[in-house]
């Protein structure tokens, strides 16, 4: 079995645990230990496939299909993992196959509790992923929520349990909390750690590590304050303020120690990192010789969680083009009056329509899209930006009248962009799209067929719609060039425009699978017409 790593945070939630949890596994990963990650969400959803970007940032998609939320996405990029759908435990998956067993008849004759029959399934949920990954060394556990939530009560019950239950040297529990400034008393305040620790304590809970978070590290009196009240040996109290980027995390503590304290705990050898690799990333990152910014359409502009991979794809490929690559949002819907404001557009280096569902502002993306073409931007669109692409070309080339993807208007005359035939007799929406990764053919002499390098990719997938096979025909006879293809050639997944190198559009999300040392071919290629089309 491997050891365990519990993460767990106090006080305020948006404190960048993902950041932190990837940072842990990253401290291990350079000293050559193998490791995966679990993360708990303590709310009822099965998964994060239902929730609105407003309220949860986006839906991140594994491989296996899999409805996650944005943690999985730091992971995937900061660790190099490909997670897997168990790697997420939720409360609405525990309780749900606690009652289907009650159901069933499997406790019969017993009375079913949160104890011990809720928190055996999550030990069980647990030790499985432990058991399915038999090669590593160490499995990294995030527990979402904030200690003193009544949700996350049952798993920290079942953290204690499984503490309990290991060798000391096989887990360690790492605490992330917030130490603030009030600015009138110019002064780090502890005692909210304090506090949170006692809470943590009285759960049969106490940390061996805390990393403290805020505006700037931590004094060493307030270092010596927590090692007193909370119980930790003086060695394991790290600072981590606001970096200049996340990329920096795994390194600062390092500085720090983190690695050295935390082999110790766990009674590993002390292995000196070599962090000259992470290091020249970053290096790269912040010293670009080139700057470019792009403009996201998009609904959800307010919350620039919403967009995180593609967020972070973009700079990805920004690395790999000696390019910084600044992001702003656009709402489309202003694009919907009379007079359009397209000669903002021009401001902007690149154009980028993502992913998005509903009505909102589609009439705005659909004139921004057809002000890209017809003007040549660099203009990359992401699956409702791909299926928008399409009705733009079938109304302002092909004719076609108030073409449109039946999700808006399902009376249309051209329904260009229509439900998969296997989704008309679908009505539950968790978990029911097509998703995850699936193979694209790639046509010979396409933008594609280059920027892949092959005759193929795998790219991950979140869609209900698709290019209707009856307009295929009529749309390419006019010159839009579908270039990728599922296996079966019935799925339209990429498009490009023979006369016109600037404009790209997939069917699938590139943005997950995008690495910071292995950025996404499209973006890839994005980026870089934006700087030939700049100079
Ligand atoms: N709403 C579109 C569909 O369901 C696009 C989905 C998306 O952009 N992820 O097919």
């Amino acid at each position: 079995m491997p050891k365990y790593v519990f993460v767990c945070g106090a006080l305020i939630s948006g404190l960048g645990k993902g950041i932190v949890t990837s940072s842990v596994g990253r401290n291990l990963q350079i000293r050559g230990k193998k490791i995966n990650v679990i993360k708990i969400d303590p709310y009822l959803n099965i998964d994060a496939g239902t929730m609105n970007p407003f309220e949860h940032g986006e839906t991140y998609v594994t491989a296996d299909g899999a409805e996650l939320d944005v943690d999985f996405g730091h992971y995937e990029r900061m660790l190099d993992l490909e997670m897997k759908a168990e790697q997420n435990i939720t409360t609405g998956q525990v309780y749900l196959s606690v009652i289907e067993a009650e159901r069933r008849g499997d406790f019969l004759g017993k009375t079913v509790q949160v104890i011990p029959h809720i928190t055996d399934e999550i030990k069980a949920r647990i030790k499985k992923v432990a058991k399915n990954n038999k090669d590593i060394d160490v499995l990294i556990i995030e527990v979402g929520g904030t200690i003193g939530d009544i949700e996350s009560q049952p798993f920290l019950e079942a953290i204690r349990q499984l503490r309990r239950e290991t060798p000391k040297e096989d887990t360690a529990l790492i605490l992330l909390t917030y130490v603030m400034k009030p600015p009138n008393l110019k002064e780090l305040k502890t005692k909210p750690t304090q506090h949170a620790v006692r809470e943590l304590q009285s759960m049969g809970l106490t940390p061996d590590i805390i990393i403290a978070r805020g505006e700037q590290d931590l004094t060493e009196e307030a270092k010596e304050k927590i090692v007193m009240f909370c119980d930790v040996p003086a060695n394991a109290v790290f600072s981590l303020p606001d970096l200049d980027t996340v990329l920096r995390a795994p390194i600062y503590l390092d500085k720090q120690g983190f690695g050295s304290t935390l082999n110790w705990i766990l009674n590993y050898e002390n292995v000196k990192a070599n962090w000259m690799e992470d290091e020249k990333i970053i290096e790269k990152l912040l010293n670009a010789e080139n700057e470019v910014t792009i403009a996201i359409i998009g609904k959800y502009t307010r919350l620039a969680d919403s967009y995180i991979s593609i967020k972070e794809a973009l700079m990805h490929a920004g690395i790999a083009n000696n390019t910084k690559v600044n992001v702003e949002f656009i709402s489309s819907e202003r694009f919907e009056t009379e007079e359009k404001p397209f000669h903002e557009l021009l401001k902007y280096d690149g154009i980028l329509v993502p992913g998005g569902f509903g009505s909102r502002g589609v009439e705005g993306k659909i004139n921004i899209i057809k002000f890209a073409r017809e003007n040549k931007l660099p203009f990359l669109g992401v699956c409702f930006g791909f299926q928008l692409s399409v009705v733009e070309f079938a109304r302002n080339v092909c004719n076609m009248d108030k073409a449109h993807t039946t999700e808006v208007d399902e009376k249309t005359l051209y329904p260009v962009i229509d439900l998969l035939p296997e989704q008309h007799s679908i009505h539950k929406k968790g978990g029911t799209m097509r998703l995850g990764a699936h193979k694209v053919l790639l046509k010979k002499d396409s933008i594609f067929h280059s920027m892949y390098n092959s005759d193929f990719c795998v790219e991950r997938h979140r869609h209900r719609y698709e290019v209707n096979p009856q307009f295929i025909q009529d749309l390419e006879k006019q010159g839009l060039h579908f270039s990728g293809k599922s296996e079966d050639g019935r799925r339209m997944e990429t498009l490009e425009y023979k006369d016109n190198p600037n404009f790209i559009a997939t069917q699938f999300h590139p943005e997950f699978n995008s690495k910071p040392k292995k950025p996404s071919p499209p973006y890839y290629y994005f980026i870089s017409r934006v700087l030939k089309n700049k100079q």
